[in-house]
């Protein structure tokens, strides 16, 4: 067993006998209040931590959920084991609405947003007179377990912390998923996870309305605990608390999640008592005893609590299971010399300066089409208009007969384009294996449900192997597990090519691949990318290394200025003296 589990374990004994020992009651309270706030943190850590989205709007949504609970309850007699699905609908249907209003736009209006969600709401809340207006609805009842009444807090403890605990199996196993990789792409800007087919808004979305529900669940639960609602607990203070929290206890973590709302409450509770007597009057200090720790927290431990801890316990491999699993399925190969990119007179305009300049050239099956040219000639520009990143300012891109000049970049992924990226993009964080399954995001459907319930390892393991063969291609395998972080710069480029390899692609596009390659490296390097293209695919490369460019492409456009130059075999271009005068002279 690892020592992970055994924490586990050990934490989730300790919670069954907490109700059991003769401690005070009021530690039974705080246990409570401690497990609400982790479902809403849970929700938070998905969200910010994980996709990088912020909100100060959760205590709403938690709000939502316990109001919805307790109206239904008071006035319409419904039961609360059918509320607390009513609430998630309604919860579900506010963050889709919200959502779906501002994640389109740039990264500041949903932070924006939510405050004005959070402030709206506590007002709303507090002036409808069915709602009991500020003094809010009183006489909630108990909940009833099997004809059980959880009327104490220790019976209440029990239902509370195994939702929080399968809350938090849930997210982990999320993020151990495909799902859980295009949610952590999606953090690190838009550009490379919709190159790997990820619908980065539709993911945003779907985080943001699971951290909604998760918050919901927290306020169905809250009604029933507290018996009574009012709008205090839910305004935009508690939904700035929450945020507080999942920082302090490491905001990309679940487990933080839980940390985070315990030292919190706990702290919380003892400054009330302390501060107080120590300052002499009474008034809010921990405020600002909070604000100073959100200062050093956030200076010198950005991640928080939990990072802190994790990096003191062992790191875990991941068990190879996947050996046995089917291979995944393939794409039909165009035919040998088949045309299959054709850029036609492509024009990218950036305000005055014409970056790329009405190009034209064509990539065939089983063909290397290098690429070259001075720096700021337009090559990364090139490859951004033919796999969508940018818009064409006129011309055309056709891929095997089809046009995709106007088609966004997961689009263009799906039909068989893959790439890397000059500037390598990947998710520091994760392992080498896991950053390069998510270059086959397409080859697989499942999604956040079955990822959360864990019915997804079938393909899961599909995924995986498929990862590892990549790897093995590329001679990375042996990195397999370490993070991809910590990978030198050469390593971390073979790694986006085993990532672009996993899509399965028609058309390979490499910008620099060798850059930052020792001697060794390249030569493996050429090896793959020449068995890549007996094998049939049709590779574009830019590259500046021309012992490499030369020795192994079949023909070679040079760009200066946006311009196309010439095209030829690498004997005609580096023949040529326009060649000679305008690239090559400058590079020695
Ligand atoms: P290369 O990859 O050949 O070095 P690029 O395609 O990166 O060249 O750049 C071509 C020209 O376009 C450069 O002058 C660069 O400054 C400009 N450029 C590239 N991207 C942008 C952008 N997003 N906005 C404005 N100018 C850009
Ligand atoms: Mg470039």
């Amino acid at each position: 067993m690892t020592m992970r589990r055994s924490f586990l374990i050990a934490f989730i004994v300790l919670l069954a006998l907490l109700p059991q020992l003769p401690v005070p009651e009021f530690w039974i309270t705080q246990a409570n209040y401690i497990g609400l706030y982790t479902l809403v943190v849970i929700g938070l850590v998905l969200l910010t931590g994980v996709a990088g989205l912020t909100s100060f709007g959760q205590a709403a949504f938690v709000g939502l959920g316990a109001y919805t609970a307790a109206y239904l309850t008071l006035t319409q007699g419904v039961s609360p084991w059918l509320t607390v699905w009513i609430g998630l609908v309604i919860t579900a249907i506010a963050a889709l609405i919200l959502g779906w209003i501002t994640l389109r736009m740039s990264g500041h209006y949903l932070p924006l947003a939510t405050i004005a969600w959070g402030l709206s709401l506590y007002y709303l809340l507090g002036n409808i007179d069915a709602l009991g207006k500020y003094d809010g609805l009183l006489g909630v009842p108990a909940l009833k377990f099997f004809g059980i009444e959880l009327n104490t807090g220790r019976s209440f403890f029990y239902l509370l912390w195994v939702i929080v605990v399968l809350a938090a199996l849930a997210a982990t196993n999320l993020l151990d998923s495909r799902a859980g990789r295009a949610l952590r792409a999606v953090k690190g800007g838009s550009t490379m996870a919709e190159a790997m087919g990820v619908n980065t808004f539709q993911t945003k979305v779907t985080a943001f309305v699971l951290a909604a529900m998760l918050a919901s669940i927290s306020g169905w639960l809250f009604a029933h605990f507290q018996r009574t609602v009012n709008p205090s607990p839910f305004g935009l203070k508690m939904g700035i608390e929450y945020l507080f929290m999942a920082v302090i206890g490491g905001v990309g973590h679940v487990w933080g999640a839980l940390v985070g709302a315990g030292v919190v409450k706990i702290l919380e509770d003892q400054l009330q008592v302390w501060l107080p007597k120590l300052l002499g009057g009474s008034g809010n200090y921990e405020i600002i005893v909070f604000g100073i720790l959100l200062v050093l927290v956030l200076q010198y431990a950005r991640d928080g609590i939990w990072a802190f801890i994790e990096a003191r316990l062992p790191r875990v491999q991941r068990k190879v299971d996947w050996a046995d699993a089917p291979a995944l399925a393939e794409r039909s190969r165009p035919p040998h010399g088949e045309v299959v990119l054709d850029v036609n007179a492509a024009r990218k305009e950036f305000g005055g300066l014409v970056a790329v300049n009405d190009v034209s050239f064509q990539v065939r099956a089983g063909e290397i089409l290098g690429l070259i040219g001075p720096n700021g000639a337009g090559k990364s520009t090139t490859f951004n208009l033919v796999t969508g990143v940018l818009p064409v300012t006129r011309g055309s891109v056709t891929l095997r007969g089809e046009r995709i000049d106007s088609l966004p970049s997961r689009q263009i992924a799906k039909r068989g384009v893959s790439r890397t990226f000059q500037h390598v993009k990947m998710i520091a964080g994760m392992t080498v294996l896991e950053n390069v399954a998510l270059g086959a995001h397409l080859r697989g459907s499942r999604g956040v449900g079955s990822a959360m319930l864990r019915i997804d390892r079938a393909e899961e393991r599909q995924l995986l192997k498929e990862a590892e063969k990549q790897l093995r291609r590329i001679g990375m395998a042996e990195h397999m597990h370490e993070l991809a972080g910590n990978l030198a710069l050469g390593p971390q480029r073979l790694m986006e090519i085993a990532r672009a390899l996993c899509a399965d692609p028609t058309l390979l596009l490499l910008d620099e691949p060798a850059a930052g390659l020792r001697l060794k490296e390249k030569q493996g390097l050429a090896d793959v990318l020449r068995q890549l293209r007996d094998e049939g695919l049709s590779i574009l490369l830019v590259e500046h290394d021309m012992d490499l460019v030369m020795g192994l492409v079949d023909r070679i456009v040079v760009m200066e200025f946006g311009t196309k130059l010439i095209e030829g075999t690498p004997e005609e271009v580096q023949a040529s003296p326009a060649v000679r005068a305008a690239y090559l002279g400058t590079e020695h």
